[in-house]
């Protein structure tokens, strides 16, 4: 985790941003939750737990620096709230997102898998390709498992909290 503030440290050192503790209580929170595609809100909440001084509007400020300096990816999955989602180390690509529509998890998957696609639109369309956004939406292992155990009985009651 140290290693990593430090890493993102430098991140903003090389575009002249420093990491002020405002911003330093922010990436860790995100270091923390890494999983959990954060909003804004979600992420104010758990800063303001361990630095109740930091108000909503600097928490907002800072995704968005992070956002800019493509520490962290701004991902929206249909819901109309922004997440805020890491950016892995060494990543390429952004990962993918397995959205489940029956309990909201949201599953990732690191690969890239999109070689084939991605030369197929750099050749026909000329398009040359930076990153991609891909989200699935569909019924995640846990649920499936849920729905042959019920067998045709109804769903357990949604768990649509979980990925807040
Ligand atoms: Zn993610
Ligand atoms: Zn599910």
């Amino acid at each position: 985790m140290e290693q990593r503030i430090d890493r993102i440290k430098k991140q903003l050192h090389s575009q002249s941003y420093k990491l002020t503790p405002q911003r330093e209580a922010t990436v860790k929170v995100l270091l923390e939750h890494e999983e959990d595609h954060l909003s804004a809100e979600d992420v104010y909440l758990l800063v303001k737990e361990k630095a109740p001084e930091i108000g909503l509007a600097t928490v907002y400020r800072t995704l968005e620096l992070l956002n800019e300096l493509e520490v962290v990816d701004k991902i929206n999955f249909g819901d109309g709230v922004s997440r805020y989602d890491l950016r892995k180390e060494g990543a390429d690509h952004f990962h993918h997102h397995l959205v489940c529509i029956e309990c909201g998890s949201v599953d990732e998957i690191q690969e890239d898998l999109l070689g084939d696609v991605e030369r197929v639109v750099e050749k026909d369309w000329n398009f040359k390709i930076k990153d991609h956004r891909l989200t699935f939406h569909g019924i995640c292992h846990r649920c499936q498992n849920k729905e042959d155990k019920h067998n045709k009985t109804e769903p357990e009651e949604k768990e649509m909290n979980k990925v807040k």
